[in-house]
């Protein structure tokens, strides 16, 4: 049986109880939102100082290191946000649609000068590395601030030449379900409205 019951059992982020592997539940989340508002996007979040971080990725991130993707970065996000999905009625900010296209723990892998940084610190400079584990994407991401002379919320998003890297995979068109309900985007639009 192993130790599905004891998991089944419990929410361990609110009993604090240990998992199997720890660093699971203590590494911060990902979530990566397909959002078919007016535009449609994908927004990526990273949990940082006790919200989500995020950007807008017009063509979502890819798997390809040869492809950088922009990400144009938005307003912080609650964490409770992280395992939204639903549909935003019209009338609302960002009307449409939105699924949690994948999720999941990351880590910062951000060094200057050989020393880790921390996260806080890594985005204020305008560099980030990060390593994704998730269901549809894994591996080095690198998230690079534009100069500020072109925008201060623009930045690139791209996948690092590492293990997981895979030029053949596309995820965002052949990978569409949600991690959460199995859904495409425009199935939660029939469902909900
Ligand atoms: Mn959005």
């Amino acid at each position: 049986m192993g130790l599905t019951r004891y998991f089944e059992r419990r929410n361990l982020k609110h009993s604090g109880e240990p998992g199997d592997d720890a660093k699971e539940y203590d590494a911060p989340i990902f979530v990566i939102h397909e959002h078919k508002a007016s535009n449609h996007h994908f927004d990526f979040r990273l949990e940082c100082d006790g919200v989500l971080k995020s950007w807008a990725v017009p063509k979502g991130l890819s798997t390809d290191p040869r492809e950088k993707r922009l990400a144009v970065q938005t307003e912080d996000h609650p964490l409770a946000y992280a395992s939204f999905e639903g549909v935003i009625p019209e009338g609302e900010y960002g009307a449409g649609p939105v699924l949690l296209w994948d999720e999941g723990p990351f880590d910062n892998a951000t060094r200057q000068e050989g020393r880790p940084v921390t996260l806080t610190r890594a985005l204020e400079d305008g560099f980030a590395e990060i390593r994704l584990h998730g269901h549809k994407l894994c591996g080095g991401y690198v998230l690079k601030k534009f100069d500020s002379a072109e925008g201060d919320d623009k930045w690139l998003i791209i996948k690092k030449a590492d293990d997981e890297a895979d030029a053949r995979r596309n995820p965002v068109s052949t990978e569409p379900q949600s991690v959460k309900s199995g859904r495409k985007i425009d199935e939660l639009k029939e469902q909900d409205q």
